[in-house]
């Protein structure tokens, strides 16, 4: 029993079958080399305003070290229903229609095993964020991949959905403004999508973790919809626009019968998110309207200069609406995204991701992260343009 073999023999088909997240395989390269600049990871560069990071300080010290209820702290959950609310025009009651999650990643893990048995279809539109396929593959699910496109700037339309929908599809996940694409939707795209949910009964996921950062347009949620509310998880998270990754901090918005459904398995697995970072957030709730806009705003300076660069260089780019990537079509080059991605780390020293790594539609794109200091994004367009030049 002690030799690899056996032991992979062991582990779980479905879990032995999925790969490795192409971002880590590739990032594991990126961190043996030095004087990189990296475009790579999706994830803020600010540090968490300081006022959070002293309320979970505060915290500490009054000896705020023990579990919470399972959904988590009451008053945090009252101050999710209210920037909901305040958000959506959709109120959510704090006593059994708000979940505290470790993350959007835990929220999307509840929400797919709650809703999935052995063969449910889920639809999910690519290119996407990494976690959906494997997701709904841990939970026997079949995902249902449909490719947006470049053409369409990415959004999904209603006759891709019809194309793809079939009498086992039970879930639709969706994910505006958009990881990797910068993809954001009008509020008609949102009511297109609605009707064709109700229409074919389907529970919808709606991870809106960037909704604060549109920059062209404001953010429609598809809970805003009539008819949606009751048959849809809303899942957000404070990752993202207040800088807090390392928080872990998601929550979901559903009926009371779909959030108890998901409290059950995060009852029994993770028990409940940590209390310093629920208190931190209680704060980020409260006070943090400033350091979003700030942000915000360095991120629209960044986005306009990365777009307008790849524009000058002759990469198409879409004008991302919002997140914070641009996804380049590198195509003409005659090279995988992988041979691409990995030449200009090789020969410019900066590091993107290759599009396949969210889904086999992102061939042909690299996926530019500029939530990078303005002067490393200035500084690897540069790079960029020499690399192209000698192509
Ligand atoms: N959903 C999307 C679309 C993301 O891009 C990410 C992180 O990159 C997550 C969820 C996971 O976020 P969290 O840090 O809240 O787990």
């Amino acid at each position: 029993m002690n030799d690899s073999k056996s032991l992979l023999s062991k582990i779980a088909k479905t879990v032995r079958d999925i790969p490795r997240s192409g971002i880590r395989d590739f990032f594991e390269i990126v961190s043996s080399r030095e004087d990189v600049i990296s475009l790579g990871i999706g994830e803020p560069d600010f540090v968490t305003p300081w006022h959070i990071r002293e309320a979970a300080a505060r915290a500490l010290e009054r000896g705020a070290t023990s579990y919470t209820s399972n959904l988590g702290l009451l008053s945090l959950r009252r101050g999710i229903s209210k920037y909901v609310e305040n958000k959506t025009g959709i109120g959510y009651r704090p006593e059994n229609e708000v979940l505290v999650t470790v993350g959007v990643s835990e929220g999307l893990d509840l929400a797919i095993r709650a809703l999935i048995e052995p063969g449910d279809e889920v639809l999910y539109h690519e290119p996407s964020y990494v976690s959906y396929n494997p997701l709904i593959q841990f939970a026997h699910g079949v995902p249902v991949a449909i490719q947006t496109k470049k053409e369409n700037g990415f959004r999904l339309t209603r006759a891709e959905l019809e194309e793809h929908v079939s009498p086992k599809s039970k879930v639709l996940l969706l994910n505006y403004p958009n990881n990797p694409t910068g993809a954001a939707l009008s509020k008609k795209d949102v009511e297109e999508i609605a009707a064709f949910a109700i229409e074919h009964d389907l529970i919808v996921l709606t991870d809106e973790i960037y909704d604060e950062l549109t920059y062209d347009r404001e953010h429609y949620s598809i809970i805003s919809v009539p008819g949606m509310r009751e048959r849809t998880i809303y899942l957000h998270g404070f990752s993202k626009a207040w800088a807090m990754t390392g928080f872990r901090m998601g929550f979901t918005c559903a009926p009371p019968e779909l959030t108890e459904a998901m409290m059950k398995i995060h009852q029994y697995t993770m028990l409940c998110a940590p209390i310093l970072s629920q208190e931190a957030s209680i704060e980020a709730l409260k006070h943090a309207e400033k350091d979003i806009v700030y942000m915000k705003a360095e991120y629209k300076k960044r986005r306009n200069y990365i777009h307008a660069s790849f524009e000058e260089m002759g990469i198409p780019c879409i004008r991302p609406d919002g997140a914070f990537y641009a996804f380049a079509d590198i195509s003409k080059y005659g090279m995988t995204s992988q041979e691409f991605a990995l030449k200009l780390l090789d020969e410019q020293n900066v590091a993107c991701v290759p599009g396949t790594a969210f889904g086999a539609c992102g061939e042909g794109f690299i996926r530019c992260s500029y939530a990078t200091a303005f002067d490393d994004i200035k500084e690897a367009m540069v790079r960029i343009a020499r690399f192209i030049e000698k192509l």
